[in-house]
């Protein structure tokens, strides 16, 4: 077994009861709000760059900015690819330099899903690069707000069987969380998530952690969740400062001084979740 940089830091916060936080950034200003929030908490980040992202023209140059980024940091910033589906995908993320892909095979059947899995985590985890996969269908889109219901549920017989044989360091499940805003009142199935807690040697993720109440997000943590990723409500803040900065007198803006106070908005999102996350002193 290849033990990777990614499954050490989710393993690590496993054991103390705490989660890493994910955050999906699309650019600089996000990235530095990510970073100085993960320094101002003394925690252990993970930079999600979202698969429109990786395939855009600047895609490649995103990953290696954010990559140099955090290395200039006083805490462990990881670079993930999220939710690829492709091999060509996963291959040049790891040639600029990522730190862990999720290879999301929850389209497929579960053999499928098991196979790609295992072969995407065969070429990746011995150079160094962690792996998470999705059991399950977490719904919702990616990038865009909108509402969306809870998906197929994570099965535990077949979590068992897939964490055994796919070689994965993280597995996403679905346990009634979605991408994007909840449509009513979030409800977990915690007894399922106990369930695989309990019979699962591998971090979990949660994704869609945006929306949830922060008394369900401090349950998940405790019942084992090690990743959790928020996107949605980092968007929110960004485009509130937008608005609010853009108002009537647009003409007037200093970009830089919208920049700063972008950057301030989303600081301050991340650091209050990386409390909740567990991450208090
Ligand atoms: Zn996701």
């Amino acid at each position: 077994m290849y033990e990777t940089r990614f499954a050490e830091v989710l393993n690590s916060a496993r054991e103390t009861r705490k989660a890493v936080g994910s955050f999906t950034c699309y650019n600089l200003e996000e990235l530095e709000a990510v970073i100085r929030a993960a320094e101002r908490r003394k925690a252990p980040v993970i930079v999600l760059v979202s698969p429109s992202s990786f395939r855009s023209a600047g895609g490649k140059r995103l990953v290696r900015g954010f990559k140099a980024a955090g290395a200039h940091s006083s805490v462990e910033v990881l670079v993930q690819l999220d939710h690829v589906t492709e091999r060509s995908s996963i291959e040049r993320a790891a040639e600029c330099g990522v730190d862990a892909v999720m290879a999301d095979g929850s389209k497929l059947p579960f053999r499928e899903n098991l196979a790609f899995t295992a072969e995407v985590a065969r070429s990746m985890r011995p150079r160094g690069i962690g792996v998470e996969a999705e059991l399950g269908r977490v719904e919702g889109q990616e990038d865009r707000t909108g509402e969306a219901l809870a998906g197929a549920m994570t099965e535990p017989d077949e979590a068992v069987e897939f964490a055994e044989k796919s070689g994965a360091d993280c597995l996403a499940i679905a346990v009634g969380n979605v991408h994007g805003n909840y449509s009513g009142t979030p409800s977990l199935d915690w007894e399922r998530l106990a369930e695989i807690r309990d019979r699962l040697p591998l971090a979990l993720s949660l994704h869609g952690a945006s929306g949830l109440p922060d008394d369900d997000l401090r349950r998940a943590i405790s019942c084992g969740v090690a990743k959790t990723n928020v996107n949605t409500e980092l968007r929110a803040a960004y485009f509130g400062c937008l608005e609010k900065e853009l108002g009537p007198a647009s003409e007037t803006l200093d970009l830089k001084r919208l920049g700063d106070h972008l950057t301030d908005a989303i600081t301050e999102v991340v650091e209050a979740k990386l409390r909740v996350f567990g991450w208090t002193d």
